[in-house]
C-alpha cells in the first residue's frame, strides 16, 4: 500500500539545494558555446595534470584504496603542517582534521555548533552552499551587510539587537569573498572577535582563496589575531588552489573541537577518499605547491585585469564593479537605466548570447541583488573574457531594450 506523503524529517523542509551547482548541470546541458564565468572553478590549464599523472602512477599502492585514519592521512596532515608554517596561514597538526572539501568543513562546523533555531550571522551577499548548510541544521539567518572591507561588523550589535537573541555562530568569508570579492579589514576582524567572545559564538572563518592574493598585502587571519581561542573554526580546501575533483579540505580547530570533529565525520564518510590525499602529500612533498601558488596568482591577475578592462570597455558605466585583491570573483552592480534590469531574467537571454554568470538573489538567502551579479575571471583566458563580455553586453542591450 502506498502512504499519501512520505515520512520526511522535519530538517528535509531546510533541504533547499544550490542554485549554484545546479547552473553545473544546466550548463553542462547546453549545446551551443558557452563563455563560463559562473562557476568558482580553477581554469583547465590551472591544473597539474600531468603532475597528478606521474605521481599516481609512481606513488598509489594497496594503501591508497583501504579505509584511513578519519583525521587524515598522516603523511598528508604532516606535509601539510610543514607547508602552512611557510604562509601567513602557520598552524600545528594537533588542530587539523582533513575533510571531503570545505563543504564538509561548513557541515562539520554547523553539525557541532547550530541547533534549530539557533541565529546564525552571515554576509549579504554570501556563498550560498554555506547558509544553506546552516539552513540544513534548522539555522535562523541573519542576513548582515557588507561594503569593499566586508562584513560591516559595526552594524551588527543593532542587528542582532533587533533580531532579538544572541547569534549562535557568524559564517564569514574574509578574504576576496565569494561572491564579492572584498576583503574583511584588520579592525573588523578585530572587532568581530570581540563580539564573538561576547556572544558566546563561533566564528566559521571559510577561506578557500586567502593564499591566491595577487594584490595588496595580507591581512592577519583569525587565528593570529586570537591564538588558540576555542571560537574559531577554520575552513580550508585545496578546491582553488589545486583541483575541486580531489575533494580534498581540512578545518583547523582547537583540540577539543577536533575530537566532536572526528566523531562527527566517522558518521558521515569514515574518511576522506585517500588516493587524492596520495596525491595531494606528493604533490606538497616535492616542493611543487608553492610554484604552483606562484603560477596562479600572475594568472589570476592577469585575468582579474583583463575581465575588467573588457567590462569598462563595453560596459562603461552601466556597472560598477568591486576590484578584488585576490581570488576568482567579480562583483557587479547594473547602474542606471539597467538596473532596473532583473538579472535573472538577464540570466537567461545571456545563455542564449553564449554567457553565463550567477546571477545576484542566488546568492543571498532572501534572493536580494537584483541588480547584480557574480562573475568568475579566474577559469577563462583574457581572450575568451573578451568574447564573453561582448556577449554579456548583447544581452543586457536585449533586456534593457524588452
Ligand atoms: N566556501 C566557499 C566560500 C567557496 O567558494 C567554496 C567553493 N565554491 C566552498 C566553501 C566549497 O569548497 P569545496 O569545493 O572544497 O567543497
Amino acid at each position: 500500500m502506498k502512504s499519501s506523503t512520505m515520512p520526511l524529517a522535519r530538517r528535509a523542509e531546510n533541504l533547499i539545494g544550490s542554485v549554484i551547482d545546479s547552473s553545473t548541470s544546466l550548463l553542462a546541458a547546453q549545446e551551443h558555446d558557452i563563455v563560463r564565468f559562473a562557476m568558482g572553478s580553477p581554469a583547465d590549464d590551472a591544473v597539474p595534470l600531468e603532475a597528478f599523472r606521474e605521481i599516481a602512477a609512481s606513488r598509489f599502492d594497496h594503501s591508497s584504496f583501504t579505509y584511513g585514519a578519519t583525521e587524515g592521512e598522516p603523511g598528508l596532515l604532516s606535509n601539510l603542517v610543514d607547508y602552512l608554517s611557510t604562509t601567513p596561514d602557520p598552524t600545528s597538526a594537533e588542530r587539523i582534521t582533513i575533510t571531503t572539501g570545505g563543504m564538509q568543513g561548513l557541515d562539520l562546523a554547523c553539525k557541532i555548533f547550530v541547533d534549530p533555531g539557533d541565529l546564525v550571522i552571515v554576509e549579504s551577499p554570501t556563498y550560498t552552499n554555506g547558509s544553506a548548510t546552516a539552513l540544513s541544521y534548522g539555522a535562523e539567518l541573519l542576513e548582515a551587510p557588507i561594503d569593499e572591507n566586508g562584513l560591516i561588523v559595526e552594524a551588527l550589535p543593532g542587528l542582532v539587537a533587533r533580531a532579538g537573541g544572541t547569534p549562535k555562530a557568524i559564517y564569514v568569508i574574509p578574504n576576496f569573498q565569494n561572491p564579492s570579492g572584498t576583503t574583511l579589514s584588520l579592525a573588523r576582524r578585530e572587532l568581530l572577535i570581540e563580539l564573538a567572545h561576547q556572544w558566546n559564538a563561533v566564528i566559521i572563518d571559510d577561506d578557500p582563496y586567502g593564499l591566491l592574493r595577487f594584490a595588496g598585502t595580507d591581512i592577519p587571519n583569525f587565528q593570529t589575531l586570537s591564538p588558540n581561542d576555542p571560537l574559531l573554526f577554520s575552513v580550508r580546501t585545496f578546491s582553488k588552489i589545486l583541483a575541486p575533483g580531489l575533494r580534498v579540505g581540512w578545518v583547523d580547530t582547537d583540540p577539543a573541537v577536533r575530537q566532536l570533529v572526528i566523531n562527527a565525520k566517522q558518521t558521515m564518510d569514515t574518511c576522506t577518499n585517500i588516493p587524492g590525499q596520495h596525491i595531494l602529500t606528493e604533490f606538497i612533498r616535492r616542493g611543487s605547491l608553492d610554484a604552483h601558488l606562484d603560477f596562479l596568482r600572475i594568472e589570476y591577475r592577469a585575468r582579474k585585469e583583463a575581465m575588467q578592462a573588457s567590462l569598462r570597455r563595453h560596459l562603461g558605466d552601466r556597472v560598477t564593479m568591486t576590484d578584488p585583491e585576490g581570488g576568482f570573483f567579480l562583483w557587479l552592480t547594473l547602474q542606471g537605466a539597467d538596473a532596473a534590469t532583473s538579472t535573472q531574467a538577464l540570466f537567461k537571454t545571456a545563455l542564449a548570447e553564449g554567457v553565463a554568470f550567477i546571477p545576484g538573489p542566488a546568492l543571498s538567502p532572501s534572493g536580494r541583488f537584483d541588480d547584480a551579479l557574480r562573475l568568475c575571471f579566474a577559469s577563462t583566458s583574457p581572450e575568451r573574457t573578451e568574447e564573453g563580455v561582448i556577449r554579456l553586453t548583447r544581452a543586457l542591450d536585449r533586456a534593457s531594450a524588452a
